[in-house]
């Protein structure tokens, strides 16, 4: 029988976000530097085989729910026959997967047979050209098609991610809103998180409380019982539902707001480190014993990932002396958003 896992302050663990490798066919301006990032070597990254063992240890111990992502997860050659392996030898476990949607028109009549629990998509900008010029490589068109491409198979529920900055996409709030209820999508809008100072500006970020006001006739927008409240990238989703049409929108404010106390998640990046907070940079690595087949060692690291879970991670603005509140692994590519 599957056990619980928990922390010191009573949280439980029941959600894993695996890294499957941390290279990207994109750039995004809020992600990754234009240039010099190097790629982890191949004998570094978790194999398929290594992710297969961790899930079977994280379902022991009580995980219920994992989400795959990256980097670009569909740029790993295989990855659509993993999650189809990961769904037979845990039929019980919700599986999701966060993507770029470059590549989901080749993969859509697959994943929709696998019975995702979710499958979110970034969308941050409606406009090819600020599209282009955010992600340094991206066609809209693609994602676009991708996305149809999914929903036309009925077989998995899409959710749209959208990154808000200043400069770039508050205009387009309205219009994003506009976009998923017409795609029957569930979109959440993510604050701009400090994690690499290279990337990160205070000028391109926009509080939570703020991205709402830009919610077309704000008036309709009506908080959601608290139950509907469910986890996500770094922290749980506030959602507000249109007292008019019924849709729904997220807010994930991992910046202005904490909800560390709700936090029920670890992460796995790609080089099978375990962290227990996406704001702080303690990891244990699992790699070693991963690869001997060591069950014992390797629950022994999550457990001990998970008694160093903080009460509350260092989330907030940074003050300009502030950069320790930077990540050493520094992108969310890296640390698996
Ligand atoms: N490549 C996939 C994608 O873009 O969806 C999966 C990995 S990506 C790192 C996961 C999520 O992290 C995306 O929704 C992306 O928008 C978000 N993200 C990346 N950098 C971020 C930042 N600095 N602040 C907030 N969200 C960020
Ligand atoms: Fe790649 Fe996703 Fe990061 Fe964009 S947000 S660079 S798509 S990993």
């Amino acid at each position: 029988m599957a056990g619980i896992m928990q922390d010191s302050f009573g949280r439980v663990l029941d959600y894993v976000r695996i890294s499957v490798t941390d290279r990207c066919n994109f750039r995004c301006i809020y992600c990754m530097p234009a240039e010099g990032i190097e790629w982890i070597p191949h004998e570094k990254i978790l194999t398929y085989e290594d992710m297969l063992f961790l899930c079977s240890i994280l379902t022991d111990l009580g995980v219920r729910k994992i989400r795959f992502t990256g980097g670009e997860p569909f740029v790993r050659k295989g990855f659509v026959p993993f999650l189809e392996s990961v769904k037979e030898a845990h039929p019980h476990l919700r599986i999701a997967v966060t993507t770029n949607g470059s590549l989901l028109e080749k993969w859509a009549e697959r994943i929709s047979g696998l019975g995702l629990d979710s499958l979110n998509v970034s969308l941050d900008t409606l406009n090819a050209e600020k599209f282009l010029q955010t992600t340094r490589t991206g066609d809209l068109q693609r994602v676009l098609r991708g996305i149809d491409a999914v929903r036309q198979t009925k077989g998995v529920p899409v959710k749209l991610n959208s990154v808000v900055m200043r400069d770039f996409n508050f205009d387009e709030i309205a219009a994003l809103v506009g976009f998923a209820a017409e795609k029957d999508a569930t979109l959440r809008f993510i604050e701009f998180m400090p994690l690499d100072k290279d990337v990160w500006s205070q000028s391109q970020f926009v509080p939570a409380e703020e991205i709402l006001s830009r919610l077309p006739d704000p008036d309709q927008w009506m908080s959601c019982p608290s139950k509907e409240n469910r986890s996500n990238i770094c922290g749980p989703s506030r959602y507000f539902r249109n007292s008019v049409t019924g849709q729904r929108v997220g807010i994930i404010s991992a910046v202005s707001d904490h909800f560390c106390h709700l936090c029920n998640r670890l992460r796995v990046t790609s080089t099978g480190v375990v962290r227990p907070c996406l704001f702080g940079n303690f990891g244990v690595p699992l790699l070693e014993g991963l690869r001997a087949k060591d069950a014992g060692a390797v629950r022994e690291g999550i457990l001990h990932a998970v008694s160093r879970k903080p009460r509350r991670g260092a989330t907030g603005v940074p003050s300009e002396e502030g950069a320790e509140a930077f990540q050493e692994e520094r992108h969310m590519s890296q640390i698996g958003g």
